[in-house]
């Protein structure tokens, strides 16, 4: 295994965060302003963080680029233009250049000039298929027929397509959502993402949840619900690659994503941003404020920073493999330099039961079947207990 982690180390992925959007959602507790007036200053900072990892860290083998936030297409344009061309400077040619967008910060116009900066693949923020529902997770803007809107953005962009859907809430549906799944897989959308409704602390749904406006149960539905949908999306052919995310060919994952997931070092910049290079996580402060005074002023804008010692370093790796369809190699549960773990790790048990793949792991890889990914946390928490009795 230690031979396995060390050729993890090294980053082939670079996370940017671009925090504005046109209104704040009911469900979200990411740093995010809406004063697009003061992008010139946050991407000033931006590209001196840039240029300080640059001057500490070797990226010469990065492959990806994903410029997420927040809204980025909500930037004006020549801001958006000149970020992407900024961020490009001095890096290798990239496989993937990522960028997260809303429907209602697109145009015709946008959308060529992204792809003439370089832009592969775009992720829109599509959330809903209905109204209702729509208004229930706070956002204003009117509810696009997804099939439509990929029709649009055909017209004007050549790269892949992704669209994110939330499910459960006020207003869902699982058959228009399923419905309309159907039908983009049909029209050759190239991936789509299915998160569960979740509440979190300091949001606005949080708020209505403690005054009793909204089910004290509707995290808990939501959850269900959306077990009961990525079981629907695989039957239909959309495949399955990480727990939450599809696509609709081996070819069209999100390559970021899935080298993050793999375990290799990654590298972030930008208010809130987190990074692992070399078993040391860090995170940035979150505020724009204090992100751009410690760019300003010449120091690390890290509001956190711990080092993984080889085990918490192994557990992270496992967690997010074991989220990948593809598993990982049976061999990194052997005891072989772990001081502490059991000698020739056997989890048949798991098998027996149903939560293992029989297949993969008589041919040396843990792969979690649909049963087991539905309880993959606990499973995990098992599979650890056991290397560490
Ligand atoms: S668009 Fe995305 S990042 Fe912005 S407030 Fe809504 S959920 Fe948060």
């Amino acid at each position: 295994m230690h031979d396995a982690l060390s050729a993890l180390q090294k980053i082939r992925t670079l996370y940017v965060q671009v925090p504005f959007c046109p209104e704040r959602c009911h469900y979200c507790s990411l740093p995010v302003s809406l004063q697009t007036e003061r992008a010139p200053a946050y991407l000033r900072a931006l590209f001196r963080e840039k240029k300080r990892l640059m001057e500490r860290e070797d990226l010469s083998g990065l492959e990806t680029l994903y410029v997420g936030g927040g809204t980025p297409t909500v930037l004006p344009l020549p801001h958006l233009q000149e970020l992407l061309e900024e961020l490009q400077k001095g890096l290798p040619p990239l496989a993937e250049i990522t960028v997260e967008s809303r429907p209602d910060t697109v145009t015709p116009e946008i959308l060529h000039r992204l792809r003439s900066s370089g832009v592969t693949r775009l992720s829109f923020g599509m959330e809903s298929v209905r109204s209702e529902h729509m208004r229930f997770l706070g956002r204003t803007m009117n509810v696009l027929e997804p099939v439509r809107f990929l029709e649009f953005v055909r017209n004007h962009f050549s790269g892949f397509v992704s669209m994110d859907f939330i499910a459960g809430g006020e207003g869902f549906s699982e058959d228009a959502f399923l419905q309309e799944a159907q039908s983009l897989l049909a029209e050759g959308l190239d991936h789509l993402s299915l998160y569960p409704l979740t509440v979190e602390e300091q949001t606005s749904l949080k708020g209505r949840l403690r005054r009793g406006e909204i089910s004290a149960g509707t995290e808990d539905a939501a959850g269900r619900i959306w077990e009961r949908i990525v079981r629907a999306l695989s039957s239909m052919g959309w495949f399955r690659y990480e727990v939450a995310n599809f696509s609709r060919s081996p070819d069209t994952v999100c390559r970021h994503n899935h080298l993050v997931w793999q375990g290799y070092d990654h590298a972030g910049i930008g208010a809130g941003a987190h990074q692992r290079i070399r078993s040391v996580r860090t995170i940035n402060v979150r505020s724009l404020v204090s992100y751009e005074e410690r760019l300003f002023s010449m120091k690390a804008p890290f509001e956190g920073r711990e080092s993984l010692d080889q085990d918490e370093r192994l557990l992270e790796i496992l967690y997010t493999n074991a989220r990948l369809s593809n598993g990982f190699p049976l061999s990194w549960l052997s005891s072989e330099d772990r001081s502490n773990a059991i000698g020739g790790a056997d989890f048949s048990d798991l098998v027996e039961e149903g939560y293992l793949d029989s297949r993969a792991y008589s041919s040396g890889r843990v792969i979690f079947t649909e049963k087991g990914r539905d309880l993959l946390d606990g499973l995990m928490g098992e599979i650890w207990s056991r290397l560490r009795s």
